[in-house]
């Protein structure tokens, strides 16, 4: 999922508007001048960009469809925070080399500072906060367990309120009621995200909804059909939820809340999801007690953009990623929608075909609708010829894939052979990190 180049536009002007406007006030001459401004520059940057991944953490349903989607504001979210952790690192070692023009004891002071001094000290600890919380995102302490990650995340509160307590007190760039006010609004949209996230939500928004039935789909899959209990949610297809279950008797996954997409048509009664084990708690959905209550929050996501599906489209779906494609097919069915797709399915061999009897019987009952079984362990990777012998047109199409990242990364590698501008491509991820 790329996120689209206004988000990305207009997240960089917000994140830099602080230091543009501190620009007329960073003054100084001389090597120890430059590095004075330039710590203050990237300490005005770096709060900032931290900010604004916090607002951006707020999650609220249909907000994020409007920046791309959940997964681009994900994205976005890291590239932020990513660069406030490297902006606020160098903040203090660049304030501390521009003191060792003036003596190495100012240098010091600036590194420890003398215990009274509250104000820089909140600047440390939120730094030290942020190291924690941020340590395991990084590719070198290997993958995160994500529950442990998600715990830590919880420190950002500490570094948000901090690092804007130390802004705000040590206000020399952004001097006057002006600096004041700007940390304030900007801060307090971050709190607000902050608390609305870890706090709010559980309150306000999910549905509350139970299981209905249990359908083993294949080895370590299972569809979980759940009937709401008061309103139920609207979503459209390809959108995911966050799904929480309460089963007293199911420890694992417990009140942990994780990302499924929908397989059902917006249309059905109840929502549908498919599941495959690869985890703790993806594995103990299987053994979830019907009737076992759930929540479910969204919906989230903007795979399929707004339109019909008569104008040419090519859906590719891996594994567990055919999940998004199901559901479109499904309303689509339900709807006796006009189409032309041809959908491609990529699995390694029969038994892990799950929802293929279903796509065959909709692909033959529907006009326009081209279902495809491709076979990894058969027909090895798939290739541009294999895809333009059953879908000739197909560099001519909108195309969606959603899958395995080894398996997204090859096929764009194919589209981009193939000569399809990129703009033409969707790709959804199951995975946040
Ligand atoms: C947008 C989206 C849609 C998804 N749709 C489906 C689907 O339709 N069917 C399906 O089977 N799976 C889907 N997933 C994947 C599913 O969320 C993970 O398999 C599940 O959360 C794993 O949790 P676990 O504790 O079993 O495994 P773990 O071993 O704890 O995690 C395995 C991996 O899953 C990811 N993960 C774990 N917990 C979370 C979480 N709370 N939030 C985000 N990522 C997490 C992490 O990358 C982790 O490395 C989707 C994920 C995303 C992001």
């Amino acid at each position: 999922m790329r996120v689209p180049p206004l988000v990305v536009g207009g997240a960089a002007f917000i994140a830099a508007l602080p230091l543009l406007l501190a620009l007329p006030h960073l003054t100084g001459t001389g090597v120890s001048g430059w590095l004075q401004q330039a710590g203050q520059a990237t300490g005005i940057a770096g709060t900032s960009c931290l900010l604004l991944a916090a607002v951006l953490s707020v999650r609220i349903p249909g907000l994020d469809t409007r920046l791309g989607g959940l997964t681009a504001v994900w994205r976005l979210h890291h590239l932020l925070g990513a660069a406030a952790f490297l902006l606020l690192m160098a903040h203090p070692l660049l304030l501390a080399l521009s003191a060792a023009a003036v003596s190495p004891q100012a240098s010091m002071s600036v590194l420890w500072p003398p215990l009274e001094d509250t104000k820089v000290w909140a600047g440390w600890v939120a730094l030290l906060a942020m190291m924690i919380y941020l340590a395991p995102s990084f590719w070198f302490f290997g993958r995160p367990d994500y529950q442990r990650w998600k715990y830590l995340h919880l420190l950002s509160g500490v570094a948000l309120i901090l690092g804007l307590w130390h802004a705000v007190e040590l206000n020399r760039a952004l001097p006057g009621i002006g600096g004041t006010l700007l940390w304030t609004g900007f801060g307090a949209l971050a709190v607000a995200a902050f608390a609305y996230r870890v706090v709010l939500s559980r309150w306000l928004g999910p549905y509350r909804y139970r299981v209905a039935a249990v359908t083993p789909l294949a080895r370590d899959v299972v569809e979980i059909a759940l009937t709401p209990e008061a309103r139920p949610i609207r979503y459209n297809a390809g959108q995911f939820i966050y799904l929480r279950h309460f089963d007293p008797a199911l420890r694992p996954g417990y009140g942990e809340e994780h990302p499924y997409t929908i397989a059902s048509s917006p249309l059905d009664e109840q929502v549908r999801i498919g599941i495959k084990a690869l985890g703790d708690a993806s594995a103990a959905m299987a053994r979830i007690s019907e009737g076992a209550p759930v929540t479910v929050e969204g919906p989230y996501g903007r795979f399929f953009p707004e339109g019909g599906a008569d104008t040419g489209q090519l859906w590719i779906g891996g594994g567990i990623g055919i999940t998004p494609f199901v559901s479109r097919a499904r309303h689509l069915k339900a709807g006796q929608a006009a189409c032309d797709v041809h959908l491609v399915y990529c699995a390694n061999r029969p038994e892990r075909a799950y929802y293929s009897d279903q796509l065959r019987d909709i692909a033959d009952t529907m006009p326009g609708f081209s279902f495809h079984m491709h076979y990894f362990n058969d027909q090895g990777p798939l290739s541009l010829q294999y895809l333009r012998s059953v879908c000739e047109d197909f560099d001519q199409r909108s195309i969606f894939i959603c899958g395995p990242g080894p398996m997204t990364d090859h096929i764009l590698r194919l589209m981009r052979e193939a000569g399809v501008r990129r703009h033409r491509i969707h790709t959804e991820e199951f995975d946040l990190l």
